[in-house]
């Protein structure tokens, strides 16, 4: 296996060093600049001559390439940095590492922004052949798409501004406006009538983020993991309240009856959990935000 930084991933690594050091422990940089969303990216051996009985990987097979639906807006997870067009992040590293051993170089992948709302709509139609954003694995999705993975657990929190004393965890949301996404299992957690949160409903993570910038609402809620990459891009004026209520095993979703696809998928996830791949890339990013690493467990579910 080749693994290699670029020289400006380098360079961008020492400056969130640098930054962190300043602001005592969080990484990240107080201005419009996407720290972390581009710090680590690495090459993976290419498979060669891949067979499985997959009508979606001999569609990609014939195309040439592979598309792979992710997330553009999640500092660490799935990014796309706006100056360059490129996606990066801990869920871009799990799809490549995927598309890998299914015989698909980076160049080969086409990635696609994928919201929440819409996901099982573009795998169920074949717009994506699978997808890596922040993917909880539940029972009600499971009647759409499937799944492989957990490749990762997560865990619903909130995300406050700095100064805020009156929000320390789920049970202080009485008549607070918390902002979440549709589609999400976070939004329909906390539309629970047991937390008395007013909740504001958007598509994009970062629009619930810019309201609680700018006074609109009082709190994000969302994945841990997620939250953390916003609380490192704005150090000083966003924290985390650290409270997980939910548990979120994150899935790689695909086509509902592709077993076989399943099934090398699940494969591929363990090969580069056991050969270290996993391990460095989690540390190249999501461990960047204050996520602590901790090894999946091998082997994964199959059925
Ligand atoms: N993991 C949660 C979900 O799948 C929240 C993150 C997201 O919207 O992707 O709904």
């Amino acid at each position: 296996m080749r693994m290699r930084k670029t020289a400006a991933a380098g360079a961008m690594v020492l400056a969130l060093a640098a930054t962190a050091t300043a602001c005592g422990g969080q990484s990240g940089s107080a201005g419009d600049k996407q720290p972390g969303s581009d710090v680590y990216s690495a090459d993976y051996t290419v498979a060669k001559d891949v067979k499985v009985d997959s009508p979606t990987l001999q569609k990609a097979q014939k195309a040439g390439k592979i598309t792979i639906g992710v997330k553009a807006d999640q500092p660490f997870l799935g990014f796309k940095d706006p100056a360059t067009n490129t996606y990066s992040g801990f869920d871009i590293e799990i799809a490549k590492m995927i598309a890998a051993d299914l015989g698909f170089s980076a160049k080969q992948i086409n990635f696609q922004t994928v919201d929440s709302n819409v996901r099982e709509t573009a795998i169920s139609k074949g717009q994506v052949d699978y997808y890596v954003g922040t993917y909880t694995i539940n029972d009600e999705r499971k009647k759409q798409v499937s799944f492989a993975g957990p490749y990762y657990t997560a865990g619903a929190d909130l995300l406050v501004r700095q100064d805020d004393k009156a929000i320390t965890g789920p049970d202080t949301l009485q008549g607070k406006k918390v902002c979440s996404i549709v589609g999400s299992t976070p939004l329909q957690e906390i539309k629970k009538k047991k937390y008395g949160a007013v909740t504001n409903e958007q598509a994009k993570y970062s629009d619930c983020v810019k309201y609680l910038l700018d006074g609109t609402v009082d709190a994000v809620t969302t994945d841990d993991a997620i939250l953390k990459g916003y609380a490192a891009q704005r150090p000083g004026k966003l924290r985390v309240v650290g409270k997980a209520f939910t548990k979120e095993p994150y899935g790689v979703g695909l086509a509902k009856d592709d077993k076989a696809l399943r099934d090398a998928i699940t494969t591929a996830l363990e090969n580069h959990i056991k050969n270290g791949d996993y391990k460095k890339a989690y540390q190249g990013t999501l461990g960047k935000s204050g996520s602590a690493y901790v090894a999946p467990e091998t082997p994964l579910p199959r059925y």
